[in-house]
């Protein structure tokens, strides 16, 4: 029994080495979401799972790639997750699991959403508010799409 106790342990611990490192080759891989005139939009998140959080180390980076403030991408992250969690310097912080299947879904939603012409799929846009409506103006076409305030 007691050998059998073990192997068990050994099996779980396997096991675990194995999602880590699933987890470690998922993280690692770039995530395209287009042309910028020459340039293409690549994004690489660097993910960490504790026990009981989920860590995007370098989340300030990923923002300032996809030309958006830290904090509406981190509002749109966590709300959309339904979870809590902070920002803290480069990373953000999240309480619980999140699968990096289910973070790279997110942010291909927050481009599609928040980065992304919906007129023309130009991804050199920004975000301007107009008295309590934020929309996003393209700097390819031009055109003004309103945008949810999040
Ligand atoms: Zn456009």
């Amino acid at each position: 029994m007691q050998v059998l106790n073990k192997n068990w342990v050994e099996l779980a611990k396997t096991k675990e080495g194995y999602e880590i490192l699933l987890d470690k080759v998922m993280a690692n891989l770039p995530q395209t979401f287009g042309k910028i005139g020459d340039r293409v939009l690549v994004v690489n998140p660097i993910i960490i799972h504790e026990s009981k959080r989920t860590i995007i180390t370098n989340f300030t980076s990923i923002a300032s790639t996809l030309g958006r403030e830290p904090d509406h991408l981190a509002r749109f992250i966590l709300k959309e997750s339904g979870k809590a969690g902070t920002l803290q310097g480069e990373r953000l912080l999240i309480q619980g699991r999140v699968t990096n299947e289910e973070l790279r879904r997110l942010l291909e939603l927050y481009v599609k959403e928040f980065v992304k012409c919906p007129i023309c799929g130009g991804l050199d846009t920004k975000i301007i508010a107009e008295k309590r409506f934020r929309f996003l103006l393209c700097e390819v076409c031009g055109a003004k799409s309103s945008v949810r305030k999040i």
